[in-house]
C-alpha cells in the first residue's frame, strides 16, 4: 500500500522530470499538475505506473494521456481562471480535473458512458464540483453552453470540426490533434474579431474521435 506522502513524492518527480524539462512554463498548470492525484484516475492494478512518461489503458480500448501531453495541451489553452472550458474526450477524467482546477466551469463529453459513471465517482470524491459531464458525441460540441473561451479535444479528429470552431467565443482558443488514424499534428485555432486563426504545434498520436465530424466507425 502506498501512503498519500509517497504519491506526493511521485507527483512531484513527474512534474520535475517530464513536464518542467520539456518546456511547459505556465505555472498555474504546473500547480495543478502537482496537485491532482492522477493515480485516482486509473485501475487500482495501474497506480503504481500512474506518474510514468507515458499513456495507459483505462478500458473500452481508450487511454488516459500522457502526463506531459496532458500539460502541454493545458498551457496552450492560456487559462487565467475566469474561463468556461469545453473538453472532448473525458476519458478518465484526469485532463477534466486538471480543467476544473484552472477555470471556472468545465463542461466534458464522452462517447462511453461507462466512462463518464467512474468519472462522476472520482470528480465527487476529489470535491471538484465545477465540471458538467455529459455521453455523447463531442464532435458536434456542446451548443446549449456555448460559446467556450477555450475547447480541448483529446482525441485525433481527420478535420476540425465545424461545429467546434462555431462554438468557440470571440478570443478563445481551441486545442485539438489533426491527422490520421495513426499520427496526429496538435493544432491550436484563436477566433478573432470572427477571423479563425490555425497554428501547428508538435506531432502526438491519440485514439480516434469517432462521430459526425470525426472519423466514422
Ligand atoms: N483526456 C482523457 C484522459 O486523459 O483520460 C483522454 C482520453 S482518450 C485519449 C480520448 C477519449 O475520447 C476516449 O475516452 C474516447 O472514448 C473519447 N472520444 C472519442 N470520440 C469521441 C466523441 N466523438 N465524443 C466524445 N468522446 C469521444
Amino acid at each position: 500500500m502506498i501512503r498519500v506522502a509517497q504519491w506526493k513524492y511521485e507527483r512531484e518527480r513527474m512534474v520535475k522530470e517530464q513536464i518542467i524539462p520539456r518546456g511547459v512554463e505556465d505555472v498555474r498548470v504546473i500547480e495543478a499538475m502537482t496537485a491532482v492525484p492522477r493515480h485516482l484516475f486509473v485501475d487500482t492494478s495501474y497506480q503504481h505506473q500512474a506518474y510514468n512518461d507515458y499513456p495507459l489503458p483505462i478500458g473500452h480500448g481508450q487511454t488516459i494521456s500522457q502526463p506531459y501531453m496532458v500539460a502541454a495541451m493545458t498551457e496552450l489553452l492560456e487559462l487565467k481562471g475566469t474561463e468556461k472550458v469545453l473538453e472532448i474526450g473525458t476519458g478518465s477524467g484526469y485532463q477534466t480535473a486538471i480543467l476544473a482546477f484552472l477555470c471556472d466551469r468545465v463542461y466534458s463529453i464522452e462517447r462511453i458512458s461507462a466512462l463518464t459513471t467512474q468519472v462522476r465517482q472520482t470528480l465527487k470524491r476529489l470535491g471538484l464540483k465545477n465540471a458538467n459531464l455529459m455521453v455523447g458525441d463531442g464532435s458536434i460540441g456542446w451548443a446549449e453552453y456555448a460559446p467556450y473561451d477555450g475547447i480541448i479535444v483529446t482525441a485525433g479528429a481527420p478535420e476540425i470540426p465545424n461545429a467546434l470552431i462555431a462554438q468557440l467565443a470571440e478570443k478563445g482558443r481551441l486545442v485539438i490533434p489533426v491527422g490520421d488514424e495513426f499520427s496526429q499534428i496538435l493544432n491550436v485555432v484563436k477566433k478573432h474579431k470572427g477571423r479563425i486563426y490555425r497554428q501547428e504545434h508538435f506531432g502526438c498520436t491519440f485514439v480516434p474521435l469517432v462521430g459526425k465530424e470525426g472519423w466514422d466507425k
